[in-house]
Order: structure tokens, then C-alpha cells, then sequence
């Protein structure tokens, strides 16, 4: 039995995704830009997906442009907000210091060049204090780039309250909805978002595929010279299977959401319940404001690399930090931001749940989880010191 409790990482593609997709793959195999019938049977599937897309956020077709996923979208959308406040002599960015790395690398590119960045803090709980963003604006502010979920703690910003304090200052908005989109309701016009990131594997759609969401009157700058593709916004023959199944796979997560995410809270706050009467163990990250689907906890006297290692033996795939630091001895930037130490921080462990979890599965992942820290802790240095009282616990 395999339980893939990594559904933050990516997700299976589903069967309606598959369907989608396969047509393009075999007979409609030609390419959007060419006249005969054939090529603009694919460019009828672009326009369609775009237009299903654009329903599913309740945005305008035309401000839809595919990109390979979420890391270029976002790499696209920082790197244009800040040539168009370049432009105007407006060189401030504010981002957090949670954001995922295609954010948070890309502020550093900007830094390189002469851009000064904020990265706001974030409370305890995983969610940036409104109050701080507000007092960061400054009238060379250009951009404010706040993920809409945590890909780690899966903590939900109050995006709609940002996207309006934006609004109000004349800041453009951006926000990396790549754990959101499929997963909570996601509105670009109720929201005041100007810019949006999402990526098609992380709602059960294929990798290597996403779109960048741009509001009317944003202009944005191609990071791919070439073609004319995308309104000559992202060169490059488009993934038309791709796109398709992308289309199918949101309009799918979209429609079963609210079912969905009522099922899922429950099984969360099980495995949550379940977790937390493991001793000196913490939850990471609110435990309201956050994604249906997300559980993170912090275990002290362990490291997080072994823990994943002995539950992949018990058939549980699951993550420790972001899939990007593990194979690294860095910690979690997400679980230092909210104040974990480094000794705690090495011993996370991320599970994320998909639509098709049940209550057997939680109980598994509980007991496997109890087991295997118990287990770990019996010959851990640091645990035989924080018994002895040789060292200090935190959690
Ligand atoms: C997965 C993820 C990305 C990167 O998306 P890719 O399509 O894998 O490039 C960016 N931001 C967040 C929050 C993510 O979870």
C-alpha cells in the first residue's frame, strides 16, 4: 500500500485531465499556428482552455497567457512589474519572507540590480500582519508580491485586504496562487489582483505547465524571445495537450471544491489531533488559516531527512520543507520566518492530503508517524540530552 500524502509537491493528474489531453497528443497534433484544419483545431483547444481558465478565477480571457508553470509565471510577473517601475523611477519591492523560491530568487535577481526589497516578516502563525505591509509601502514602492497559500505550512494571507490596501496606494499586486488555485475560491476582480501565478500539477493537471494571469492595463515583459505566440508575451509553440488538460483539470477542482475542502478540513484536523499527542511536538503555521489539505508539524530530537526515509518504508510518501531544500542541511526558510529554531526546525515533517484520503489512511499516518518518531528519538544524541537535561526543549 503506497499513501502519497505529498499532494503539496504535485499531484496525480486526473482521469478527466488525462481525456483532455490525449487527442492532442495523437490525431490533433498540429500546431496552433498553422492555417489548415488541423492547426486551428488546436488553437480552437488554446482559446477554449484560456477561456475555461479564465471563468474558473473570474478573469478576462485575454489577460491569460500559458506559461511552463509556476516558477516562470512568477519569474514573469516580478521581473515585468519591475521594468515598468523602473520605468517610472519606482525601484521598492515588497515581498515575504515565506514566499516560495521562484519569488524569493527572483527579488534577489532584482536586489543584483539595483532594486531595493522588503521582505516582510510573518507572525507566529504564519500570515503577514497587514499593518506591516501598509507601513512598508513607500512611494517608490512598484510591486507587493504575497503568496496566496504557503506551500509548506499552507497558512492562507488575507489577500483580498492586501489586494485592496494595493489598490488603494497604486501599487501593483501580485500574488503566487500556485497551492490556491483548484483548492480555494479565487477571484482576480473581488480580490484587486493584478498579476496571479498558477501551475497545472499542483491541481491535478500535467507539470511543465501553468498560466500567468495579468489584469487589463498590465503590461507585461516576455522573458522567451521568439515567435509570436501569447500576443508575443511567451514565444514558443504552446503545450497544446498540456493546456487542454489544464482546462479540464481546474474546471474539475473547481466544481468539487467545496466538497472537497469540507472533507479534507476534517481529515486535516483528524491527522492534526492524532499528531499533536506526540510529545514535544508542535504544529507549524495556523491551524485555521491554512489549506484544507496541509498538515506540518515540528518533532524535537529528530532529523526530518530520517523520518521520511522510515515512513517511505511504511508505504507514506510525505516531505520535510520544500521539495527544492530537501537534499540540502538548510532548514525551512518558512519554518525560521516563524520563529522555529534551527534544531527544531530540522525535524519537520510536511503531509498533504489528496481528495481521495480517508479515514483509514489518517489513522495509518498517525500511528506510522508515532512510531517512527518514538523510534528515531531511542538513539538520538539530542534527545538523550534534552531527557538528561543536558539541553533545554523548546516544543
Ligand atoms: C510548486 C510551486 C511553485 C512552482 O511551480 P512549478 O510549476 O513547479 O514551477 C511556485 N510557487 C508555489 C507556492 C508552489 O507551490
Amino acid at each position: 500500500m503506497i499513501i502519497y500524502a505529498d499532494n503539496a509537491a504535485t499531484t496525480p493528474m486526473s482521469e478527466a485531465a488525462i481525456r483532455a489531453m490525449t487527442p492532442y497528443l495523437r490525431e490533433c497534433c498540429g500546431n496552433p499556428s498553422s492555417l489548415y484544419a488541423l492547426g486551428q483545431a488546436a488553437r480552437e483547444a488554446l482559446d477554449s482552455a484560456r477561456e475555461r481558465i479564465a471563468r474558473c478565477i473570474n478573469a478576462e480571457p485575454r489577460s491569460i497567457i500559458f506559461t511552463s508553470g509556476g516558477s516562470e509565471s512568477d519569474n514573469q510577473a516580478i521581473l515585468s512589474a519591475a521594468a515598468n517601475g523602473k520605468a517610472k523611477g519606482k525601484t521598492h519591492v515588497i515581498t515575504t519572507s515565506i514566499e516560495h523560491h521562484a519569488v524569493l530568487h527572483t527579488a534577489k535577481k532584482l536586489q543584483k540590480q539595483g532594486f531595493d526589497v522588503t521582505y516582510l516578516p510573518v507572525g507566529e502563525n504564519g500570515i503577514v500582519d497587514i499593518n506591516e505591509l501598509e507601513k512598508a509601502i513607500r512611494p517608490d514602492t512598484c510591486l507587493v508580491s504575497v503568496m496566496t497559500a504557503n506551500n509548506e505550512i499552507g497558512t492562507i494571507q488575507p489577500v483580498a485586504q492586501i489586494g485592496e490596501l494595493c489598490k488603494e496606494r497604486g501599487v501593483c499586486f501580485h500574488t503566487d496562487a500556485v497551492q490556491a488555485v483548484g483548492h480555494l475560491p479565487v477571484d482576480v476582480a473581488a480580490q484587486k489582483i493584478d498579476m496571479l501565478s498558477a501551475s497545472a500539477h499542483k491541481f491535478h493537471g500535467p507539470k511543465g505547465v501553468g498560466f500567468l494571469y495579468a489584469a487589463r492595463g498590465v503590461k507585461l515583459v516576455p522573458l522567451i524571445e521568439g515567435g509570436a505566440q501569447e500576443r508575443n508575451l511567451r514565444a514558443g509553440t504552446e503545450n497544446v495537450a498540456g493546456i487542454a488538460a489544464m482546462a479540464a483539470a481546474l474546471e474539475e477542482s473547481v466544481a468539487n471544491m467545496h466538497k472537497n475542502a469540507k472533507k479534507l478540513t476534517r481529515l486535516r484536523d483528524k491527522l492534526i489531533r492524532g499528531l499533536s499527542l506526540i510529545p514535544h511536538s508542535a504544529l507549524n503555521g495556523d491551524a485555521e488559516k491554512r489549506l484544507p489539505s496541509n498538515v506540518n508539524f515540528c518533532f524535537e530530537g529528530i532529523e526530518g531527512e530520517s523520518l521520511l526515509l522510515l515512513l517511505d518504508d511504511k508505504g507514506i510518501s510525505a516531505s520535510s520543507g520544500s521539495a527544492c531544500t530537501s537534499g540540502s542541511l538548510d532548514p525551512s526558510h518558512v519554518l525560521l520566518a516563524i520563529g522555529r529554531p534551527h534544531a527544531v526546525a530540522h525535524g519537520s515533517l510536511r503531509l498533504s492530503l489528496g481528495e481521495d484520503a480517508n479515514d483509514e489512511e489518517v489513522e495509518y499516518i498517525i500511528s506510522a508517524v508515532s512510531e517512527v518518531v518514538a523510534y528515531l528519538r531511542g538513539f538520538s544524541p539530542v534527545w538523550r540530552d534534552l531527557n538528561s537535561g543536558k539541553g533545554k526543549f523548546i516544543l
